[in-house]
């Protein structure tokens, strides 16, 4: 079923990487394939576009830029990962005014791209659809009619299309004008609880305010311990690197993961998106980012500065075991010698055979698997 699905899936994609329907996106990245989540998610975010200094970039929706980064955040905040749900937009190009910036799509681009939106609605079969912004909602009402509007219907759950239709704001700096973010974590939160309540699961016993961002702040120690054992540190490629090697390390002596941060499959081999660049300053206090040779180079500075990281969740001997020993054999090798033993690793041979056997190039597909509990 997975594979009809996935085939399904997989050629509405090469549909719509030849689409030239919109002439204002010519040149613009086509932002479908499997880095939107799973193509059995039970929810599914629609935004409005892919932004010119994110997805149109990075090809995966909500990531690496500002709206990327709030989005991420909030759902992090209330403990949905990536790896659970699925990310797409109400068109799938990025729509540029003349000036190269930004522009809201016009009534006929929604319209044009609507068929596309419905067809991956289509395949997944969600419980849950989230429209993030009032463009995603009107390209909805194309899909089926409604009469929701944004501020009336935020933080309600209606019926729609044969599923529940949920509609927030976008997670844009602009949005946040109406929406401040402690408000739309709020929304984050009531998405959460219609999540587990559609997916049968018991209601957290946790607080829903937002709690210590345990996800994030495990991979903080594992990108503090990495760096802490390279006195003059490292690039910021061999970083996202020498973490996955930690964490195939990890899932072979201990059957686990270390940290549930999702990573997928780039050109240039694995990439971690909790550690983006713009990511890193915060998530690992005291680290100084500048440029080496022509690459990103990434060190620590003083050691009181670092002292903050150290709080719970805290890494057990085993998960040190394996971030260490990844640091001893991979340590000195060049970026290109380590992005070798990445692609030689099982879980890159493993996409790397698929691509092979379905001819297709699996960008952005996720390399790790989920783990349903971490400790
Ligand atoms: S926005 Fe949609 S309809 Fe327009 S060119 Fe891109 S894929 Fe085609």
């Amino acid at each position: 079923m997975k594979n009809v699905k996935e085939s399904k899936f997989l050629n509405l994609v090469e549909r719509v990487q030849a689409c030239q329907k919109c002439p204002r996106m010519n040149g613009s990245a086509r932002v479908l394939g499997l880095g939107c989540g799973p193509i059995d998610a039970k929810v599914v975010f629609i935004g409005e576009a892919p932004g010119r200094l994110g997805a149109d970039g990075s090809h995966l929706p909500f990531h690496g830029d500002k709206s990327g980064h709030n989005f991420e955040s909030l759902i992090e905040q209330v403990g949905i990962s990536r790896y659970q749900v699925f990310v797409t937009n109400a068109v799938l190009c990025n729509p540029k005014d003349e000036q190269g910036n930004n522009s809201t799509p016009t009534q006929t681009e929604i319209s044009n791209c609507a068929h596309f939106l419905k067809e991956q609605l289509g395949i997944l079969e969600p419980e849950i659809v989230v429209t993030l912004g009032a463009t995603a909602l009107k390209a909805c009402a194309m899909i089926e009619q409604h009469s929701l509007t944004l501020k009336g219907h935020v933080r309600t759950s209606n019926n729609w299309f044969g599923r529940k239709l949920l509609p927030t704001y976008h997670p844009g700096q602009r949005a946040m004008m109406h929406r401040s973010f402690a408000n739309q974590l709020a929304d984050y939160q009531f998405i959460a609880e219609s999540t587990r309540r559609g997916s049968g699961a018991k209601r957290s016993t946790k607080s829903t305010r937002p709690g210590p961002r345990s996800g994030t702040e495990k991979l903080a120690l594992v990108a503090k311990r990495l760096l802490e054992k390279q006195p003059n540190g490292m690039s910021y490629f061999a970083l996202h690197k020498m973490y996955f090697l930690a964490e195939v390390a990890h899932m072979d002596a201990a059957s686990e993961r270390i940290t549930n941060s999702y990573v997928v499959r780039q050109k240039d081999g694995p990439y971690c998106v909790d550690l983006h660049i713009a990511k890193l300053p915060g998530l690992i206090p005291g680290l100084v980012i500048e440029r080496h040779k022509g690459a990103v180079w990434l060190r620590l500075n003083a050691q009181r500065d670092l002292e903050s990281l150290d709080i719970k969740p805290s890494l057990s001997a085993a998960e040190l075991k394996s971030i260490d020993g990844v640091l001893s054999r991979y340590k000195g090798l060049t970026d290109a010698d380590l992005k070798r033993a990445t692609y030689l690793s099982k879980p890159m041979r493993t996409l790397l055979r698929k691509e092979r056997d379905l001819r297709v190039n699996l960008f952005n597909a996720a390399v790790l698997p989920y783990q349903e509990k971490m400790k």
